[in-house]
């Protein structure tokens, strides 16, 4: 008896930390979540990380999805809502889901199919990465000014050079 409350205690425990990871790590893979877990209750066991999180996503506690490249995602985010996920980064952001109402609406006129959710990630470029393009640019650019400053003479082709 005791031993079952010692084991349902560590479940819930370790539920606890799965969850607080989830928040933490936006959007990790099992394997990440694993890796927090670790840090935070050594001599975990994997499978039952892996069986946690599932269980989890089957009590509706957190939500899983897929991107286009087939990777298992997992989100404490029980709302509605659409992800962005950076193509340089790899990051996945949370994004209010902007009329959502009215496809499901239009979509149920049209289709007359009854839409219960969504899994919309849209792909693109995070902000913290477009900076990090424009400053790759500036010194592209300032780079490519340099150079031409230094071009002592233009460059003709052989038999193109005037006389
Ligand atoms: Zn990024
Ligand atoms: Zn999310």
């Amino acid at each position: 008896m005791t031993l079952k409350l010692g084991t349902t205690t560590r479940n819930t425990q370790q539920r606890q930390v799965i969850k607080e990871c989830i928040r933490q790590l936006s959007h990790p893979t099992a394997d990440d979540v694993w890796h927090c877990v670790v840090d935070k209750l050594p001599n975990v066991n994997k499978t039952t990380i892996y069986r946690n999180l599932n269980r989890l996503v089957e009590e509706g506690a957190l939500q899983r999805f897929m991107t286009a490249d087939g990777v298992m995602l997992f989100d404490s985010t029980l709302e509605e809502h659409y992800h962005l996920r950076c193509e340089r980064c790899g990051r996945v952001f949370d994004v209010e889901p902007i009329l959502f109402d009215q496809v499901a609406e239009i979509v149920q006129q049209k289709k007359h199919f009854l839409i219960t959710g969504q899994k919309l990630i849209f792909s693109g470029i995070c902000a913290t990465c477009q900076d990090a393009r424009a400053a790759e640019n500036d010194k592209a650019t300032a780079h490519a000014k340099c150079v031409n400053a230094n071009q002592k003479s233009p460059i003709f082709f052989e038999g193109e050079k005037p006389e």
